[in-house]
């Protein structure tokens, strides 16, 4: 087991790593197996494991790269993670994966399957259409005949059939995963000043591209550190942040956001968090995980279920975290993001939480006008 600081460390280069040095090596390893990227936000990575293959979460580039390419082929009006995913395809960073899966969860990722296919013909793209109800009765059923579609696909790609066992086995190694990122979460929420959201950020971040076997490891040995860290607990307000469901913040704006808040929640990378609960291993498991999309899923600007109003939703989330307010955030050009936005700030207006509005980008790297923000924000709620 290495130090915490060491693991931190190496969580960040894994994390910040635009050259996807991990896959690649994983797949010149042992060239059989494929790997499978798929775009923001969820997708169920346990079919692709089961197959034998390294389901890779696709988000976008950051501020370190340039989409020189992919301005070419996209409107101005388009965020940035879209630009950036484009780019790291047409850039060749991407030329590893054998299979490719989007999701309509906007007007903007809905065209990204279709773009793959004909940019890049030999890395084979598909739409996973989560259902647009799930409230329906047959939300259920539909996912489950959906599931199944996509791991005929997978199972052809990766030259392996699932089997029900294969397919338990991997339940229970992401159920771990899940089970130690709600740990890692709960600490944060009790004792903010033992690890930042910054440091939180890159450890979750590390598992888009790493084996999920190595994240748990990853996460276990810094689990298990963590209590005895040397921090103290420091004078600052607890927020939550919300916008990052999809494009994602800058980590110096995590940091700048840090100077002043303990931000003791957050929709970073939710994808990887979205079903709150273990998945049975009983019975069908791929009827067990489209139930637990529907079931036992937590929530974000991507889906409408008429049982998880988003504005309640955020309002429970302050007061679980006993957050003192929100920094309610959408990125450039994110209509979903936008749109909830509003209903946010109409909602806390008449539920007397407090609340700032900003807006970012992944590739910006000014952070000044944040920074006046959150400060104001920060001294308002103290003085309040
Ligand atoms: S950031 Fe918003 S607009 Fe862009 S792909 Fe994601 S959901 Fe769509």
């Amino acid at each position: 087991m290495g130090c915490l600081e060491d693991l931190l460390y190496r969580s960040r280069v894994i994390a910040e790593d635009l050259q996807f040095q991990g896959p690649k090596a994983w797949k010149a390893a042992q060239p059989h197996r494929k790997v499978l990227g798929h775009f923001q936000v969820y997708f169920p990575e346990e079919i692709a494991h089961a197959a034998g293959m390294l389901p890779i979460k696709i988000v976008g580039g950051g501020n370190k790269l340039e989409a020189r390419r992919a301005d070419a082929h996209l409107g101005s009006f388009i965020c940035s993670i879209m630009r950036s995913t484009l780019e790291l395809g047409l850039s060749g960073r991407l030329s590893f994966l054998d299979m490719m899966v989007t999701h309509p969860i906007c007007d903007a990722a809905r065209h990204l399957a279709g773009i793959w296919t004909r940019t890049f013909p030999n890395q084979p793209a598909q739409i996973l259409y989560l259902p647009q109800n799930p409230n329906s009765k047959a939300a259920v059923k539909y996912l489950y005949h959906e599931y199944q579609r996509l791991q005929r696909d997978i199972e052809q790609i990766a030259g392996h059939s699932i089997s029900e066992e294969d397919l338990r086995k991997s339940i229970a190694l992401y159920n771990e995963n899940r089970s130690l990122l709600r740990e890692l979460y709960n600490l944060r929420k009790e004792s903010p000043w033992l690890l930042s959201a910054s440091e939180s950020f890159v450890i979750v971040k590390a598992g888009t591209i790493l084996p999920k076997e190595e994240h748990n490891q990853l996460l276990r040995e810094i689990l298990s550190l963590l209590p005895e860290r040397n921090a103290k607990p420091q004078d600052k307000v607890r927020v939550v942040f919300v916008g990052a469901f999809c494009e994602l913040p800058p980590i110096e704006m995590i940091e700048t956001m840090e100077e002043m808040c303990y931000v003791v929640d957050d929709d970073f990378l939710i994808g990887l968090r979205w079903l709150t609960e273990d998945v049975s291993c009983e019975g069908d498991p791929l009827w067990n995980l489209a139930a637990a999309y529907i079931e036992h899923s937590t929530w974000a600007s991507t889906q409408y279920d008429c049982h998880k109003p988003k504005e309640k939703m955020l309002e429970c989330q302050v007061r679980a975290a006993r957050a003192q307010g929100a920094i309610c955030a959408a990125a450039k050009f994110c209509e979903p993001g936008v749109d909830d936005q509003i209903a946010y700030a109409k909602h806390f207006d008449s539920a007397g939480v407090s609340y700032i509005l900003v807006e970012f980008e992944e590739k910006q790297t000014s952070f000044e006008r944040l920074k006046m923000q959150t400060e104001t924000f920060a001294e308002a709620i103290l003085f309040e």
